[in-house]
């Protein structure tokens, strides 16, 4: 079955095709700049590649340009739009509705919509995306599959801030968690490394991409992660600030007569690591600059690793045992030099990578760790669309 994978954001659809249950990738695509004066589509596949310069004036239109790409012409990867078998949604906030992937009717789209106050930037346009595909594939199931459901496993004392209950119960303030579905992949894998089913291990899953979080998994199960409410919370990352002290913003409030809005944007896109090396969010770029000497590349370089070996080190004492730390995403999967900063000191915890075999681990699986350790340590490079691709699979097929 050809699988159709989408990920909508607010002026972007990002797509896969996937031939299931082989899992093979037929072709990828990116329209961006949707609403804008030019927008640019750009698809690879097997037939070709494409890359155009069209005004793209709303996600109709952007999907209707997509779907066409991938069924019509020499370059089309797929003989008609009726070979797509099934739609599969990235779907960023699922609440504690969605514990699971979901297959959509009308209800989970009122659920999904109803969800929205909790992620306002990301959940709408992902239901367009879903509103569109459904006007335009009508035959064709589609399902939502969500960043938040692997971590509704975590218990309470894990999920609850030290507020008042009422702000859980009245307005849904909890600790939620996102890149599930990568932190799902990934430790799915690290299992079939290490010779075992995904309920018989304890694995930290790292991942460090633009945004990053990190999980700990008990027995297969998220038992807990850094992002909460939202994915502010947690880990340094490429523009958001991670863990601050709260009361930062009352003091900027009154200090700076900062508003909700200047803040939100301060905190979200000017603080990690741009913020701290005022240079860039962009880890190959700080690592050059690092190497060169530059005092702030490399505090913002060490403030991430730092911040990283601080939630391992109390996952290590959440979890009492694990069998693996795994590192994913961008800067997990290509950069030795972090992994070796952030797994340095964690020897006497039972932690050790190898020198050797991590600086041969750029962009692919290996297990990295020195010989006799309690605690592994591997790369596993995710793939959130391919999950996507094989959930779809499972509930359309049936
Ligand atoms: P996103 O969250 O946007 O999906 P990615 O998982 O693609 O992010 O990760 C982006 C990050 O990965 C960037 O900070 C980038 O610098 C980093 N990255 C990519 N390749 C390398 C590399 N070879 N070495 C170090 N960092 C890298």
């Amino acid at each position: 079955m050809k699988i159709l994978v989408l990920n909508c954001g607010s002026s972007s659809i990002k797509y896969q095709v996937f031939d299931l249950p082989a899992g093979n990738v037929l072709a990828k695509g990116l329209v961006q700049k949707i609403g804008e004066a030019e927008a640019k589509i750009d698809q690879s596949s097997a037939k070709g590649d494409i890359a155009l310069k069209e005004k793209v004036a709303d996600h109709t239109v952007g999907l209707k340009r997509a779907i066409e790409l991938l069924t019509r012409g020499d370059q089309a990867p797929l003989a008609d739009v009726t070979e797509i078998g099934a739609v599969g949604h990235r779907v960023v906030h699922g609440g504690e509705r969605f514990t699971e992937t979901a297959l959509i009717d009308d209800e989970v789209y009122r659920e999904i919509e109803r969800h929205s106050e909790l992620a306002p930037l990301h959940n709408p346009p992902n239901l367009l995306g879903i509103k569109v595909a459904r006007e335009l594939l009508p035959k064709v199931k589609q399902v939502a599959v969500f960043d938040t459901a692997f971590h509704q496993t975590m218990p309470k004392v894990a999920y609850m801030y030290a507020l008042p209950q009422s702000l859980y119960q009245e307005a849904k303030v909890r600790r939620y968690g996102f890149h599930g579905t990568s932190h799902r992949f990934v430790a799915a894998r690290a299992a079939e490394v290490l010779g075992k089913q995904p309920n018989q291990v304890n694995l930290i899953t790292c991942h460090l991409g633009n945004g990053s979080s990190i999980c700990a998994v008990e027995k297969g199960r998220s038992i807990d992660t850094s992002m909460g409410l939202t994915p502010l919370e947690g880990l340094v990352m490429g523009t958001r600030s991670g863990d601050f002290d709260p009361a930062i913003i009352f003091h900027l409030a009154r200090t700076k007569n900062m508003s909700f809005n200047d803040m939100d944007n301060l905190f979200n896109k000017k603080s990690g690591l741009l913020g701290v090396s005022g240079k860039s969010n962009d880890v190959r770029e700080l690592l050059k600059l690092r190497e060169q000497g530059d005092a702030d590349a490399t505090l913002a370089i060490d403030l991430f690793c730092y911040r990283l070996r601080k939630y391992i080190g109390s996952y290590l004492a959440v979890l009492g045992r694990c069998d693996a730390i795994v590192f994913t995403a961008g800067i997990g999967e290509n950069s030795p030099l972090i992994r070796d900063l952030t797994c340095r000191n964690l020897a006497t915890l039972g932690v050790q990578i190898d020198p050797a075999k991590n600086s041969q681990a750029i962009g692919k699986e290996l297990d990295v760790s020195a010989t006799n350790v309690q605690t592994r340590v591997l790369v596993v490079p995710t793939n959130e669309e391919k999950l996507i691709a094989m959930d779809t699979f499972a509930l359309a097929r049936v």
